[in-house]
C-alpha cells in the first residue's frame, strides 16, 4: 500500500534518503517513506520540494517510488529531509481524476458507451471512448455529472481480496488478487484505482465538457472540473461580450448574426471573383502585341487571371513585380521551362511550374533587370 493512497492529507513530512543516484539531468532520490504520488493510470506525478530542492517528477519502478530533483547539493544517504507536496496541483488532479470517474460511470450506466483509455493534461483532460457519442448524449452526461456534484456524493477508499469481493460491482477487472483498492462513489461507481480522489463530490463544483471529437472509431471527449471549468466559463464568457460589442447583438441573436455574416461575405466572394475576371479580362483586352513583357502592380490573383485570359487569346504575357515576384505564360505558344532556362542558370530564382507557366521570385532586387532581359532575349529566338 502506497502512503499517498491510505493517507492523501498529508501533504507536508518528514523523511530520509534511502537512496541518491545521479542521472544525466538530475538526480533519483528515494526516501524511507514518501507521500508524493509517482505518474500512473492517466494521472500525472505530484509536484513539490524536497529540503528545499524542487521535485520535477516522480514514477515508480518496482514498488519504489523514485522523485526528480534538477539539482541537488549536500544530500546523503540516510540524512533527514522535509517535504512539501504541491496542494494546488494535487487537488486539481485529484478534482479531474475524480470526474473522470463520475464521467466514465454516467456513460456506462446511462448510455451503455465504455470507457477505454483516460488521460490527463495540463490544460484539459480527455477519455476515449469505445463508440460515437453523439451531441444529445453528451449534453444529457454533462448535467448528469453535475446533478451528482449538487448530491455531493462521498467518495471512499478501501481494500479487498478478489475472494472477498462479495457483490462489489467492480467497474473493470483488476490485474491483482490482493489488496485491491477500491474507490467507491455514491452507490453509483466501484472501481479498482490507485489515483487521488476528491471525500466528496462538491469539490469537483462543477463539471464542463469542452468538445468531442471522432477517435479511432469512437470519440474523444475534452473535459474539465472545478477552477479549470469556472476559468474555461469565464474565458467563454470574455469572447462571446466581446463578440456581443463588437457585432451589437443579444447573446440570443448572436448565431443568427454570424451566419447573416458568413452569408453576406460568401455572397461577396462570389460577386468579387466574378467582377475580377472581368476586370483580368478588360486588362488582357489592352495588350495588342503577341507577345507581352511588362512590369505590374497587381497581387499575384489578378496576375495569374489576366495571364490566362492573355493564354486563351494565343499570346505570351511575363509579368513581374517590383518585389520580385515573375510569372511566365506560355499556353502552348512555347515552353515557359525553356523560356526561363538561360535566366535561371545565371541569377537566383526561387520557384517553378510546368510547360505552360513558370512563376516564382528574384531575392536580389538588383537581379530583376537582367533575369528580365534574358527571359527577353529567349522570346526574340522563339521567333514568333
Ligand atoms: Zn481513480
Amino acid at each position: 500500500m502506497k502512503l499517498y493512497q491510505t493517507d492523501q492529507d498529508v501533504l507536508n513530512f518528514s523523511s530520509r534518503i534511502k537512496s541518491v543516484s545521479e542521472e544525466k539531468d538530475g538526480v533519483l532520490i528515494t526516501l524511507k517513506n514518501t507521500y508524493f504520488y509517482p505518474e500512473g493510470g492517466g494521472q500525472p506525478a505530484d509536484q513539490g520540494t524536497i529540503n528545499g530542492y524542487e521535485v520535477l517528477d516522480v514514477f515508480a519502478d518496482d514498488e519504489e517510488i523514485y522523485h526528480k530533483l534538477a539539482s541537488f547539493s549536500g544530500l546523503t544517504i540516510n540524512m533527514p529531509v522535509e517535504c512539501t507536496i504541491s496542494k494546488e496541483r494535487r487537488n486539481d488532479h485529484s478534482i479531474q481524476h475524480t470526474a473522470q470517474h463520475v464521467l466514465t460511470a454516467v456513460l456506462k450506466d446511462s448510455f451503455g458507451i465504455e470507457t477505454v483509455s483516460f488521460h490527463m493534461g495540463r490544460a484539459y483532460s480527455t477519455i476515449d471512448t469505445d463508440v460515437e457519442v453523439k451531441e444529445e448524449i453528451i449534453l444529457q452526461t454533462e448535467k448528469a455529472v453535475n446533478d451528482f456534484i449538487g448530491e455531493d456524493l462521498p467518495v471512499s477508499a478501501y481494500y479487498r481480496d478478489k475472494w472477498n469481493l462479495g457483490d462489489i460491482p467492480l467497474r473493470k477487472d483488476v490485474q491483482v488478487d490482493s489488496n485491491i483498492r477500491i474507490v467507491q462513489i455514491g452507490k453509483i461507481d466501484w472501481c479498482g484505482c490507485g489515483g487521488t480522489h476528491v471525500r466528496s463530490l462538491k469539490e469537483m463544483r462543477l463539471f464542463k465538457i469542452t468538445a468531442v471529437e471522432k477517435y479511432k472509431g469512437g470519440s474523444r471527449i475534452y473535459y474539465m472540473a472545478g477552477d479549470r471549468a469556472f476559468h474555461y466559463i469565464s474565458e467563454m464568457e470574455e469572447t462571446v461580450s466581446l463578440l456581443k460589442k463588437e457585432l451589437e447583438v443579444n447573446l440570443d441573436e448572436l448565431p443568427f448574426r454570424v451566419r447573416s455574416l458568413v452569408q453576406e461575405r460568401d455572397d461577396y466572394r462570389k460577386q468579387t471573383a466574378v467582377l475580377m475576371n472581368q476586370l483580368a479580362e478588360a486588362i488582357a483586352e489592352t495588350y495588342q502585341d503577341d507577345v507581352v513583357v511588362e512590369e505590374t502592380p497587381h497581387d499575384d490573383e489578378l496576375i495569374r487571371s489576366i495571364g490566362s485570359h492573355m493564354v486563351n487569346k494565343g499570346k505570351i504575357a511575363v509579368f513581374y513585380r517590383p518585389d520580385g515576384r515573375i510569372f511566365v505564360f506560355t499556353g502552348k505558344k512555347a515552353d515557359a521551362k525553356e523560356i526561363i532556362k538561360k535566366a535561371r542558370e545565371e541569377f537566383r530564382f526561387r520557384g517553378g511550374g510546368g510547360a505552360t507557366l513558370q512563376q516564382g521570385v528574384i531575392e536580389l532586387p538588383e537581379e530583376i533587370s537582367p533575369f528580365i532581359s534574358k527571359i527577353y532575349e529567349s522570346l526574340l529566338r522563339l521567333e514568333i
